[in-house]
């Protein structure tokens, strides 16, 4: 009787030593559209709903559950969840969006006072439901996306394996969307640069910008507006983020010139979602021009390419096809100049063809400040350097995305797209995103309050649980 007791005791020391986060997805959707669509479905990676609807609810709630098995709240987290016919084009498309129902400060056992908290991490830090039951975050995702005149037809991928091939991985993306309605976002407007009611979020207290030495909840309207656009100066500061950064971002791909003299420096670059990544050891060799400059068709000056470093203007075609035709003529690296002023182009990801050479970008600038230089040679150097993190500063603290055009929707509350390996929370998903982690995007939950999820400790298993 008494061991009984005992072993019962036991059973529930062990349950209620398992802390973590309950998010429930509420579907708004009307009937027959959006998590309600009847439309017959091939089960898929792992994904067993038998229609459109489900499969789409089944997604959300993995996304759920993945989110919910690394933190911890005593409040349910409710998610009011729909699909929607958003605008789609046939080259943009809106993804879908997930915020924060509301945010609250100077509650119960807020550790801060006159800091405002995304609602779900209010409540967990109350420890009861500030909300009256209602919904801490607000998700729409576009159903057009699976419509073909969509983006040339792309569609939604439901499995869970991140086999998507060419489709938009719907469960990462709602990570992502998640770790915003978590309280990856600030107050700060974007046009005017003030906070809402004038107090920062926890958010804005971890966002220091190198070149003010300040935080931006420490700033003036002005001085953010400022900063908002100050590229690459603009870093997360908070500590379980900086610890986790050594783990997660490489060594940083870096692009250097030694001469002429002219062009002699360390460039500013984007790497491709694809080729061979850039290794520590690197290449030297010397830049060559393609002919044609947009390298969108076969190159016709082979002989003074290959063996080279391509330069290659962008545009007319995909980075992949010029990447392609760079490589066909024997080019070991490709370098992209971007068409447009104000920024490098995007890292762009690739599919379908195997490029097996390093892919970057740079600027406007400096791709016709290089092309201006090739009347003599050109010696460079495309190497990772190790002394510091690919997406973080020298302080190893990893930046924002502030770029020098303010992208709006994108800016302020992403990490920079610098990030090697990509982060789940840089502004655009890329294709190789694992679909089953968060990486740094659950340290900055740390940084602004959030509690790690704890897993139940049994003295048998204790040694053994190595994965
Ligand atoms: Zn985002």
């Amino acid at each position: 009787m008494r061991k009984l007791f005992l072993s019962a005791l036991l059973c529930l020391a062990a349950a209620s030593a398992f802390a973590n986060a309950h998010l429930v997805i509420q579907n708004t959707n009307a009937p027959g559209v959006g998590f309600n669509d009847t439309t017959s479905a091939t089960p898929v990676g792992g994904n067993n709903g038998t229609t459109l609807g489900q499969q789409r609810l089944n997604v959300f709630q993995r996304a759920a559950d993945i989110w919910g098995a690394l933190i911890d709240s005593k409040v349910d987290i409710l998610v009011d969840a729909s699909f929607a016919s958003l605008d789609c084009g046939t080259t943009s498309a809106v993804l879908g969006q997930a915020s924060a129902t509301k945010i609250v400060r100077n509650f119960n056992n807020a550790p801060q006072q006159n800091v405002w908290y995304p609602i779900a991490l209010a409540d967990a830090l109350a420890g009861r439901d500030l909300n009256n039951g209602g919904a801490h975050i607000q998700a729409q995702f576009s159903s057009q996306i699976d419509s073909p005149t969509c983006l040339g037809g792309v569609g939604w991928y439901y499995g869970f394996d991140t086999n998507h091939g060419t489709k938009e991985d719907l469960l990462v993306v709602l990570l992502h969307e998640l770790g915003h309605g978590l309280g990856f976002a600030g107050v700060t407007n974007g046009t005017t640069g003030a906070m809402s009611s004038n107090f920062p979020s926890v958010f804005e207290q971890h966002m220091f910008d190198n070149t003010t030495g300040l935080h931006w909840s420490q700033m003036t309207n002005g001085q953010r507006i400022t900063s908002s656009t100050n590229d690459q100066n603009v870093v997360w500061d908070g500590a379980s983020t900086t610890t986790a950064a050594l783990k997660f971002l490489g060594p940083t791909p870096t692009f250097r010139i030694s001469a002429p003299a002219s062009v002699a420096k360390t460039y500013q670059i984007n790497t491709a979602g694809f080729g061979t990544p850039i290794t520590v050891t690197g290449l030297n060799g010397t830049v060559a021009a393609t002919l044609p400059a947009d390298g969108c068709s076969a190159i016709t000056n082979g002989s003074a390419v290959i063996g080279r470093i391509a330069l290659i203007d962008r545009g007319t075609c995909t980075f992949v096809t010029k990447a392609n035709n760079a490589q066909l003529a024997g080019a070991t690296a490709v370098v992209i100049a971007n068409n447009t002023a104000g920024g490098i182009a995007p890292g762009d990801d690739g599919s379908g063809t195997v490029i097996h050479i390093p892919v970057i970008a740079i600027s406007q600038a400096d791709g016709a400040a290089i092309r201006a230089a090739l009347t003599t040679t050109v010696s460079a150097i495309l190497f990772a350097d190790p002394s510091i993190l690919a997406g973080a500063d020298v302080s190893g603290h990893a930046k924002l995305y502030v770029p020098l055009t303010f992208a709006d929707g994108s800016s302020m509350y992403h990490f920079d797209v610098t990030a090697t390996p990509n982060l789940l929370m840089e502004p655009d998903v890329n294709s190789d995103l694992p679909s089953d982690k968060v990486d740094l995007t659950l340290n900055e939950m740390f940084d602004i309050g959030w509690k790690a999820a704890t897993t139940p400790q049994t003295g048998r298993f204790a040694g053994r649980r190595g994965h």
